[in-house]
């Protein structure tokens, strides 16, 4: 709007455009007008996915790994890969702002085949019987080779394809009903399992839900951090794991970070954990000294 905005055409055009690409981002039918802080975000967006092509391109973007625990025992049965992102130029870029980027921009495949075999041959050097579990994103669910894609990268590493567990969120499955569930059928029958990430935070329904195989559901660590707290995050936490439990299926439990919520967790007859109190995601490197000093069962104890 003239002359708040801006006493020049072109200024008041590119403004304009900012705020129509805030409006796009924000979703069907909003309205926005142009703010400040809209330019220093669109360029720190075009700063991140420039420097994005590049770390890409120089194998700069690797997996740390999270400890998955058997809550019978705590014993760790495997790890989660989460990509980290240590940006030379600017600094250390969390996985929640630069994965949607790579969706966006279609560079998501080509880093996740690179995450995938750094993360398998990483786990060739765990003990034998340990997962790996792996995240794939949404929009990698539209592409009907994924699965094989997968499965290739699994074989070229020597991977065992039994030991890898997919992630996939509740919104993934929906918005891609047909092609998921064939990427989901090749990978399942080579072996793989399939983890419903992030459960009760997307808008699937049961009988959605229950026309995959899954194997596993993540509890979202949103109703985990409400156990804590009386009410509703135990009622929905003991839902989620009466249905689990009724349909076969295993349920880990993320974002554990004290031993009330384990022990609630454990009671409730959850088998698997992940969490701060057992510990972060950590580099590949660290993995030896975690499993020989440190077992979760003394952080715990
Ligand atoms: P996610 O798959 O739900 O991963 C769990 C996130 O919770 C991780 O954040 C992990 O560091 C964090 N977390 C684990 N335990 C705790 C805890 O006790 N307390 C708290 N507050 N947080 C905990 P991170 O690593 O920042 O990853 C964020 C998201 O980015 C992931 O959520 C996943 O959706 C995505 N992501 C990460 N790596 C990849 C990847 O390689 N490929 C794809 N497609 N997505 C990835
Ligand atoms: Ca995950
Ligand atoms: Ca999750």
């Amino acid at each position: 709007i003239a002359p708040d905005d801006a006493t020049n055409s072109e200024e008041l055009v590119r403004r304009a455009d900012r705020a129509l690409y805030r409006a796009k981002s924000d979703g069907r039918s909003s309205v926005r007008f142009f703010e400040p802080q809209m330019d220093t975000h669109v360029e720190r967006r075009i700063q991140i996915e420039r420097e994005l092509r590049a770390g890409i391109a120089a194998s700069l973007i690797v997996p740390h790994y999270q400890p998955l625990v058997s809550l019978d025992g705590n014993r760790i049965i495997g790890f989660e890969a989460l990509a980290r992102w240590e940006s030379e130029n600017l600094g250390s870029i969390p996985p929640d702002v630069f994965i949607p980027i790579a969706e966006e921009t279609g560079l998501i495949g080509l880093l996740s085949d690179q995450l995938l075999r750094q993360a398998c041959l990483a786990a060739n050097t765990w003990p034998r019987d340990f997962i790996l579990a792996f995240n794939i994103s949404p929009t990698q669910l539209r592409d009907p080779t994924l699965g094989l894609r997968i499965l290739s990268i699994v074989a070229q590493t020597g991977f065992n394809a039994r030991r890898l567990e997919i992630e996939i969120t509740e919104s993934a499955l929906v918005e891609n009903t047909g092609v998921a569930q064939s990427i989901i059928d090749d990978l399942r029958q080579a072996g793989v399992r399939i983890a419903l990430d992030d459960f009760g935070t997307g808008y699937a329904t049961l009988s959605q839900l229950l026309s995959f195989h899954l194997d596993k559901i993540k509890i979202d660590r949103s109703f985990v951090s409400r156990l804590d707290k009386a009410g509703d995050g135990l009622i929905i936490v003991r839902a989620i794991l009466g249905l689990a439990s009724g349909f076969g299926l295993i349920t880990t439990a993320e974002g554990i970070e004290d031993a009330e919520q384990l022990a609630c967790l454990k009671a409730n007859g959850c088998q698997e954990g992940q969490g701060y109190l057992f510990s972060k995601a950590i580099p590949a490197n660290d993995i030896p000294a975690l499993l020989n000093l440190a077992s979760p069962t003394s952080a715990v104890a």
